[in-house]
């Protein structure tokens, strides 16, 4: 097999799929205001292209997929794409990062195929602040899903909160206070800088100020780091919730990273902050074989860079939106 090793000897083992770059909301630090150039139905991607791109990589030793989108469940019938990519042999972690408001319908099938692990976004509980953040006026829809979500018994399900000085950073012990109780991992996020997404340095609420505002309240143990890991995880003492931090803008992770992305035109993406892509969309439908397939992955795992810059300089990148690269 080849392995997909890159030129620093990081060995790739996780794939994210955007399956789509449309979304239900309109996250301000994600979604571009005037929005974004949305492709047509034959740019993206079909299921089956998407199987077969799958395929190759899990036998190349991906073995963690996760959907994203634009928001994954706002594509047609994704039950179909679920069920196909649990036939993988080989793949042991199948994985959907959803911001909800279209959850609750599909949760127990998603549990049902094999679903293995579920990230939902949320930013906000209060539900005035959720409407400004997302320009939408869900709260209620993705509050009720997350209960379902825990009721189903996923072997991993996290909050993703993104934090933002000034905007929801006096939230954070209210989310705190929300998950204690339940087996839920809440990860809270730096602002990350992508094309149009109004971020500047001064809206970044750091990793270390978010910990100060935790431990003024409750005790936190560092969990063991797993390979491959971005979080800096903790136990929440006395509870059964943990608690990441996500500190890609001040403490980044590139060292330790295995990830690899398909975004839903086909294009491959070797690290979030590297703008250069390859499309694979047109060389699948002009009929490449898997070899050939294979080698083009290698070409996009070799030149993968060794570090992204300081986020000062990730903010003037000509990179895509983050709505459609999918986390
Ligand atoms: N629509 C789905 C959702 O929101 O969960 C999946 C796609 S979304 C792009 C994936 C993750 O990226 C979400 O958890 C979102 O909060 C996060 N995200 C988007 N823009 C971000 C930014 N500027 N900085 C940090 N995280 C961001
Ligand atoms: Fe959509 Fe997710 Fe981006 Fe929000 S974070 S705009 S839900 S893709």
């Amino acid at each position: 097999m080849n392995q997909l090793i890159d030129s620093f000897g990081r060995i790739h083992t996780y794939l994210r799929i955007s399956v789509t770059d449309r979304c239900n909301l309109r996250c301000t630090y994600c979604m571009p205001a005037e929005g974004i150039a949305l492709k047509r139905k034959d740019e993206i991607l079909t299921y089956e292209e998407i199987y077969r791109i799958a395929k190759a990589f899990v036998e190349m030793g991906i073995n963690k997929i996760r959907l994203t989108g634009g928001e994954p469940l706002v594509r047609k019938d994704l039950e179909v794409l679920v069920e196909k990519l649990k036939s993988l042999p080989g793949l042991d972690v199948l994985a959907m990062t959803t911001n909800a408001v279209l959850l609750k319908d599909k949760v127990s099938i998603l549990k049902k195929l094999g679903l293995n692990a579920l990230n939902i976004s949320i930013d906000s509980l209060q539900k005035e602040r959720f409407k400004e953040i997302t320009l939408r006026d869900d709260l209620d829809n993705v509050l009720e899903a997350i209960d379902m979500a825990v009721k189903a018994n996923f072997d991993s399900l996290k909050l993703n909160v993104v934090i933002i000085a000034h905007k929801n950073d006096n939230e954070i012990l209210d989310f705190i206070e929300f998950v204690k109780n339940k087996s839920i991992n809440v990860r809270f996020i730096e602002y990350m800088p992508f094309k149009d997404n109004q971020w500047d340095a001064s809206s970044v609420y750091s990793y270390a100020q978010m910990k100060k505002i935790i431990e003024t309240g409750y005790q936190l143990a560092p969990l063991p780091i797993n390979k491959g890991d971005v979080a800096k995880d903790f136990q929440l003492v006395n509870y059964p919730a943990t608690v990441s931090f996500i500190t890609s803008m001040t403490d980044s992770f590139c060292s330790s990273c295995n990830r690899l992305r398909l975004m839903a035109d086909g294009s491959i993406k070797s690290c979030l902050f590297y703008a250069p892509e390859m499309n694979l969309r047109d060389e699948l439908r002009s009929g490449i074989s898997d070899h050939e397939l294979k080698q083009l992955f290698l070409s996009v795992v070799k030149q993968k860079p060794e570090a992204h810059p300081p986020m000062e300089e990730l903010a003037k990148l000509d990179n895509r939106a983050m709505v459609e690269i999918g986390g």
